[in-house]
């Protein structure tokens, strides 16, 4: 399986370490989930890595060489925010790793590091670099870019670790061994806490975060010997979404909701005022949890769906559209239209772009246009409609997947009269 940037993904690598070093099961449930499109801050994500690697690649070239750090500028300029964040990353590199240094510092970025290639443990280092300290030891340094709202915590961070323990298994296969270790992740967009934070750990340490992931590797691939277990890695799961069992029964037990039996499953849902306490506070405070769920639940449906294994009695229609002006360069030609009919602003300050929709239908009526709607028709389109599960019963056509399109495909290649028996 590759990523967006057709990179393949480890059944065992680092960005998922602190899922399967915990829960063991979990490389089994996620392996036949079909892989969603990536979300909109993922994208965002694999941009703004792209753009802090150029960054700091040819900043540490122009400290090099004397090279132009900003060569590549016209590749970073679209995004300014993406490229002030990638800024202070560079500055977090040279101040608190390089120590405004380059000489004899080996270094690399976005590179693959291999713990073992046969067990699929291998992962992408954003950065890395290896070095002398002021005392003579051998240090091995990686940074780690979390362009990423949610805050993450370095201490006994298993993908820093995986990087690090990956990284000195690659010096090793060369004959070189380290003294000690610094893992840093820079996330410039977290909501709160230091944006920069670093953990130290010496080759001991290292040897124990590689025994805990060889150890479960044997367990995934060897011994088959694994386990499913609840935690807060279940958050970034994607088996979590209507596939893992303990994870719906730690969702009914929290709730009180008879969620995973089918027979006890609730049909009509209780008003609030029949609910003991008891089960009102747990749903409370397993609210977030609970809609991110039913969510995820609702997604996978339709990824199966989409994918031509649909569950049985469901099917996938197209769900509501929304009215919406046409691109920015025509709302100038529609505005002088509107004005026609005496509408004197149709414009949002401070440029011609239409003011919303509604906003426009209230202010016709204002005017005496009776069937703003209508008016409207000719001058705006529609949002593509989003998919959505619905009873096979529903009257709605049914959208075809890809199983439906295969067959249909099938029957036209090879039509009855064709066939000779
Ligand atoms: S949801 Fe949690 S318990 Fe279930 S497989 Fe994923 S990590 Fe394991």
């Amino acid at each position: 399986m590759e990523d967006e940037e057709g990179r393949r993904h480890a059944i065992l690598g680092g960005s998922t370490a602190h899922i399967w070093t915990a829960c063991t099961g979990s490389v089994a449930l996620c392996r036949d989930i079909p892989k969603e499109a990536p979300s909109e801050s993922a994208l965002q994500g694999t941009e703004g890595h792209s753009i802090a690697e150029i960054v700091v690649e040819d900043f540490l070239e122009h400290k090099i060489s004397g090279s132009d750090p900003g060569i590549r500028s016209h590749l970073t300029a679209k995004s300014p925010e993406m490229l002030e964040a990638a800024h202070s990353y560079r500055d977090a590199i040279w101040i608190n790793i390089l120590e405004q240094s380059i000489t004899g510092k080996a270094y690399g970025l976005e590179e693959l590091v291999t713990l073992d290639k046969n067990l699929e443990m291998y992962g992408y280092v954003d950065f890395w670099t290896v070095f002398k300290d002021d005392h003579a030891k051998k240090v091995l340094a990686q940074v780690d870019y979390k362009y990423g709202y949610y805050p993450v915590e370095i201490k006994k961070n298993p993908q820093v670790a995986f990087y690090l323990v990956s990284m000195r298994k690659e010096l090793q296969r060369s004959g070189i061994d380290i003294d000690y270790a610094r893992g840093a992740i820079f996330q410039p967009r977290k909501p709160r806490g230091d944006v920069y934070t670093e953990v130290r750990y010496t080759a001991k340490q290292l040897d124990a975060w590689e025994k805990k992931f060889f150890t479960a590797a044997e367990k995934i691939f060897i011994t088959k010997k694994t386990s499913l277990k609840v935690g807060e890695h279940c958050k970034f799961c994607p088996a979590k979404n209507g596939v893992c069992p303990a994870y719906a029964k730690h969702i009914a037990n929290k709730s009180s909701l008879a969620l995973i039996d089918p027979k006890k499953a609730l049909k009509t849902l209780p008003s609030p005022e029949t609910l003991p306490d008891e089960t009102i506070r747990n749903i409370i405070l397993i609210k977030n949890e609970l809609i991110s769920w039913v969510k995820g639940i609702s997604s996978y449906g339709v990824s199966r769906n989409k994918a031509g294994s649909p569950i049985p009695g469901l099917k996938l229609v197209e769900g509501a559209t929304r009215r919406k002006w046409p691109s920015e360069d025509s709302h100038e030609r529609i505005g002088e239209k509107l004005k026609e009919t005496g509408l004197e602003d149709p414009y949002k300050p401070p440029q011609k772009i239409l003011k919303p929709i509604s906003q426009i239908e209230t202010e016709l009526k204002k005017l005496g246009v009776k069937d703003g709607k209508k008016f409207l028709d000719p001058y705006v389109t529609r949002t593509n409609p989003t998919l959505t599960l619905v009873s096979e019963e529903d009257s709605r056509p049914k959208v075809k997947n890809a199983l439906d399109i295969l067959q249909e495909s099938s029957d036209d290649s090879y039509p009855d009269s064709d066939i000779e028996l």
